[in-house]
């Protein structure tokens, strides 16, 4: 059957797209403007869709602190791997983070040394691997923000209603509104706008980025991730850049102004914020979540007594000056040489909505 109108992709229709990226060239700007997007999927829809092209010289896009796995702190990744050594343990996580590199090698050369580790699709089958492999301490591994914690959170309710004594989380969860509340307060922050993720926005809703109208006074935009809506987006960021800023819903056929109260019910009965250690960004307060006390015996840093040391940045690396918005990584001197998707130095490059990754797959012709 032939799809409406209706039901087809906007960004199948080229004459909408290249309509608003004329529109976008025509607003006049009394100086050239940075807009960050903070989403991987935004990042990468962004190469992928080739919208910097379109844009016009007067507005520079850069990406933020949006990839779960790019800011995850390399202390972090080597917690997961002194977890993975450990014996009668199976480690199951997202394919994303196993090539990503701590101080010694990635979770890829852990199971390359014979340790049990398993990429899996969804949190609920590390549960059933549990379920079924009674013999063995299976451990999901997580990473990600508001978007993905519920899913986690409802195999975590699963576990301790099915009283499934050998599984457990190690979980890296993150909170992005305190993250760009960071970058705002910077003392060199030059962004001019935002372009929101509608993912976290889902959960969180509306609301929770009022705070970067009403403490910083610049414009936000939540934005759904077809071209259309990007373009859309930063037209938006631009009609209010010349009148009052404020945090506009541009993605309302997903996001509510209070976000979903199952989900953010979830979070608040079995987390609580800290302040967690972000690449390139360092420690920010509350924005991190911990499971309570009550749920220890199913945190496996307890239960394996593990304890993070410290850990160094890959080498020449950049990625914590790209996740903060102040580098391209084309300003990388290892971008595209040394590091490459099948030989990765640093996670910008390793995960699917790594900037670097998206760079090098989609746009290392057209690079600003
Ligand atoms: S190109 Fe590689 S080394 Fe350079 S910033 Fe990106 S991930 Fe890090």
């Amino acid at each position: 059957m032939q799809p409406t109108d209706n039901l087809w992709p906007r960004f199948t229709r080229p004459d909408y797209t290249q309509g608003m990226a004329a529109k976008i060239r025509e607003v006049p700007l009394p100086r050239k403007l940075r807009f960050m997007e903070v989403c991987g999927t935004h990042t990468v829809n962004i190469a992928r869709f080739g919208l910097r092209n379109l844009l016009g010289r007067a507005v520079e896009m850069v990406s933020g602190p949006g990839c779960p796995v790019c800011v995850t702190h390399g202390a972090d990744i080597d917690l997961a791997l002194e977890l993975a050594r450990e014996k009668g343990v199976t480690v199951a996580t997202f394919g994303d983070v196993m090539g990503v590199p701590g101080s010694d090698g990635s979770l890829w050369t852990e199971k390359a040394r014979g340790r049990d580790i398993r990429v899996v699709y969804s949190p609920r089958a590390a549960l059933d691997m549990a379920r079924r492999e009674r013999g063995k301490q299976v451990v999901f591994l997580a990473f990600g923000f508001e978007t993905t914690i519920p899913a986690v959170l409802l195999t975590l309710e699963r576990a301790m209603f099915e009283k499934i004594p050998n599984f457990s989380l190690l979980a890296f969860h993150k909170r992005t509104p305190p993250a760009v509340r960071a970058l705002l307060a910077g003392k060199d922050c030059k962004i001019d706008g935002f372009i929101l993720p509608g993912h976290v926005s889902t959960v969180i809703g509306r609301r929770a980025w009022d705070f970067i109208d009403e403490d910083f006074s610049l414009p936000a935009v939540i934005a759904g991730f077809d071209a259309a809506d990007i373009l859309s987006g930063i037209h938006e960021l631009l009609k209010m850049t010349a009148g009052k800023p404020r945090v506009l819903n541009a993605y309302r056929r997903a996001v509510t102004e209070e976000g979903n109260p199952r989900a953010l019910h979830l979070l608040e009965t079995y987390l609580k914020p800290f302040a967690a250690s972000w690449r390139g960004l360092g420690v920010i307060p509350d924005s991190g979540l911990k499971l309570k006390e009550e749920f220890h015996p199913f945190d496996a840093a307890k239960r394996f007594g593990l304890t993070p040391q410290k850990a160094a940045a890959p080498r020449g690396c950049i990625c914590g000056d790209i996740l903060k918005g102040k580098s391209f990584p084309s300003d990388c001197p290892l971008f595209a040489g040394t590091c490459r998707p099948d030989q990765a130095v640093g996670p910008c490059m390793v995960s699917s909505e790594g900037a670097c990754g998206a760079y090098y797959k989609y746009g290392r012709r057209v690079l600003p």
